[in-house]
C-alpha cells in the first residue's frame, strides 16, 4: 500500500468499512508511517468532533412561518390592487359616462339653429296647404285625431 492509497481508505477505516485484510494492511502501514498516522489521527478528530456536536434546538414551524408571510404580503398586496381597481373603474365610469353625453348632444341638440327653424317655418307657411288652411304648424305635434281632420 502506498501512501495515496491509504490516506484514501483512512476515512474509511474509521467508519469500520474496510474488511479484515484491508484493515491490517492500513494499521501496518500507519504504524510505519508517520506522515499517514498524522493524517488518521486528523480525520478521527474531525469525525469525533462532528459526532459531537449537539443538535441545535429551534421552535421554527415551517408551516407556520410561511401563513404568516403570506398574510403579510397579501396585506401589502391588497390595498394596492384594490386602490387601482377602484380607480380603473371609475375612469371607465366617467368614460362612459362623457361618451354617453356627447353622443346625446351630437345626435339631440337641444336647441336647433334660427337658421333651420326659419326655414322650417317659411317653407310650411308657404308650401304647406295644411298648416296654412288650418292654422297648424308643422312644428307642433299633431295627434291620430288631429292629422284625420286634416287629411282629405
Ligand atoms: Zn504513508
Amino acid at each position: 500500500m502506498n501512501c495515496h492509497y491509504v490516506q484514501s481508505l483512512i476515512s474509511a477505516f474509521i467508519d469500520r468499512e474496510l474488511d479484515a485484510d484491508e484493515k491490517r494492511e492500513l494499521r501496518r502501514h500507519l504504524i510505519s508511517c508517520s506522515e499517514c498516522n498524522v493524517e488518521y489521527q486528523d480525520i478521527q478528530k474531525i469525525k469525533t468532533c462532528l459526532e459531537n456536536l449537539i443538535p441545535e434546538s429551534y421552535d421554527f414551524d415551517p408551516m407556520i412561518a410561511l401563513r404568516s408571510r403570506l398574510v403579510s404580503e397579501a396585506n401589502e398586496f391588497i390595498p394596492t390592487s384594490l386602490h387601482l381597481l377602484w380607480w380603473g373603474r371609475l375612469g371607465l365610469v366617467a368614460a362612459g359616462l362623457l361618451l354617453f353625453f356627447l353622443s346625446t348632444a351630437a345626435l339631440f341638440p337641444s336647441e336647433p339653429n334660427s337658421a333651420r327653424i326659419a326655414q322650417r317655418r317659411h317653407s310650411s307657411s308657404l308650401v304647406s296647404p295644411v298648416s296654412y288652411d288650418q292654422n297648424i304648424s308643422i312644428d307642433h305635434s299633431v295627434n291620430i285625431y288631429q292629422a284625420s281632420s286634416i287629411l282629405p
